[in-house]
């Protein structure tokens, strides 16, 4: 370990920064940041710096570095670009056993500035001890979108109760489960939420009871239509945090690969016409789970409210007063047309989307066809790949031109997404040549030609 990680207090202590540039000013605000009393000695400041003079935030000294300067100072930055000046302040502080930064310099300083995650009170620091910066911010950015925003506010207001729950529970293995299961649990999603009077009224409650029973509680997560990237941050980190999951057939292996480990895997997927369990046996089992105090996750193809029958499940969760979330995803047209290169709306071809189902609930495909037949509209067809024949003859006997492109796009946003352009006569011809695989989105309208224009590649 080349330098030891520490959290330094500099609240109200003197510190010295001397520099006139950008890499002097975001130190003096880091320093400012954290409470400190900064001395600038600069000679001609950068914009960033002369805005924080002109502000009071900080004292300027105009005069050239001198070793005084150094007097009454906690820590050093030497910031002035200039190697042999940067040095030599280098060595007086070090003699005057100051803790020194020169920037971008590791070799030269006594301590260096790690990339900061800050959720005060909780941050995060990391460093590359100097030999890469690029690849801490790289890292860093990782570790953010990781951490909720709002971390912080979680750590003031749990620990408002730490008193309270050490009184409670006097052993640390049970005050150690009241608080995992509380941090990760619906106590931490309230405050995430931005809802933390209920959150607080939970944890005191919970302290109320006689011993702690953990609640369950159900997060209906959109998983995207494929790719893994295109999760959210909020669906990954309830993934990582569930006891057990159900997912759909729509749900790819790659992001399966995403929830935690340990967590019990149900696979409650629905082939066409071959429902492996019923909806209504869904719903029952999120209710029984959840009841046994689980954290269970109800993880979706696309976007749950999307055909996704999330509606059903949180009907019946609901009248049992079992807490849930739903987390939005990307559904499958946004995710197949940003894919395939289709935008869905353009001001020259299409000013309105809709989204339709091809497949209904009594396996008929009786839709309101000549609404759908306008000029300057795409339609997207989701479960449309079996009645496609019908689709494509339906929307030409009630006027729209036989000659309207139209796109199929099978496992969009997937390794093996594969995109079959045609026209309303040709297309139902195409798709048996093309041995079309499900899942399958249907685009019709101007906008697919754009494909072509933008000579899109797949
Ligand atoms: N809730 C989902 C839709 C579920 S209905 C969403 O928001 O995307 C299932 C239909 O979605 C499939 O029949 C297909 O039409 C479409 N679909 C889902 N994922 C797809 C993908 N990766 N490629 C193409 N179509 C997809």
């Amino acid at each position: 370990m080349d330098f030891l990680p520490l959290f330094f207090d500099v609240k109200k202590a003197a510190t010295l920064v001397v520099g006139s540039g950008d890499s002097a000013a975001r130190k003096a605000e880091l320093l400012l940041k954290a409470g400190a009393h900064v001395k600038l000695c600069a000679s001609d400041p950068v914009v960033a710096l002369q805005r924080l003079v002109d502000n009071d935030k900080l004292s300027f000294i105009e005069t050239p570095f001198d070793a005084e300067l150094l007097d009454n100072i906690i820590l050093v930055v030497a910031a002035t670009g200039d190697s042999e000046l940067d040095s030599h302040i280098a060595s007086l502080a070090k003699t005057r056993n100051l803790p020194v930064n020169v920037v971008n310099q590791a070799e030269k300083s006594s301590f260096i500035f790690p990339s900061i995650i800050d959720r005060s009170p909780i941050i995060a620091a990391v460093s590359s001890s100097g030999s890469l910066p690029v690849l801490t911010r790289l890292l860093r950015s990782r570790i953010e979108s990781t951490i909720p925003q709002s971390f912080g506010a979680l750590a003031k207001i749990a620990s408002g109760y730490r008193k309270q729950v050490r009184d409670k529970f006097p052993e640390i293995n049970q005050r150690r489960r009241f608080w995992e299961h509380h941090l990760e649990g619906l106590f931490a999603e309230n405050v995430f939420s931005g809802h933390e009077k209920e959150s607080k009224l939970l944890l005191e409650a919970s302290l109320r009871e006689d011993t702690f029973e953990p609640d369950g509680e159900v997060y209906l997560v959109g998983a995207g239509p494929g790719d893994p990237d295109l999760l959210t941050f909020k669906a990954l980190r309830l993934m990582r945090q569930a006891d057990i999951v159900l997912y759909d057939r729509l749900v790819s292996p790659a992001i399966l690969d995403l929830v935690r480990s340990d967590a019990e895997r149900v696979d409650v997927g629905k082939e066409r016409a071959n429902h492996t369990l019923p909806q209504q046996k869904i719903n029952e089992l999120l209710v029984t789970l959840a009841k046994q105090g689980k954290r269970v996750l109800r993880l979706k193809g696309g976007d749950p409210f999307i055909f996704g029958r999330g509606g059903e499940e949180i009907d019946r969760l609901s009248e049992e007063s079992i807490p849930f979330q739903v987390v939005p995803g990307i559904t499958a047209a946004s995710g197949c047309s940003s894919y395939a290169g289709i935008p869905l709306t353009h001001r020259d071809y299409s000013q309105s989307v809709r989204f339709i189902t091809g497949h209904l609930k009594d396996d008929t495909c009786n839709l309101p066809w000549a609404d759908y037949v306008q000029e300057h509209q795409t339609l997207v067809f989701y479960m449309g790949l079996v009645g496609l024949q019908i689709i494509c003859t339906q929307l030409i006997a009630n006027g729209m031109s036989s000659e309207m492109p139209i796109a199929l796009i099978s496992k969009g946003t997937t390794k093996d997404q594969k995109v079959v352009v045609g026209t309303l006569r040709s297309m139902p011809e195409l798709v048996k040549i093309e041995q079309v695989k499900a899942p399958t989105l249907i685009i019709i309208g101007e906008v697919v030609n754009l494909r072509q224009k933008l000579r899109w590649m797949d």
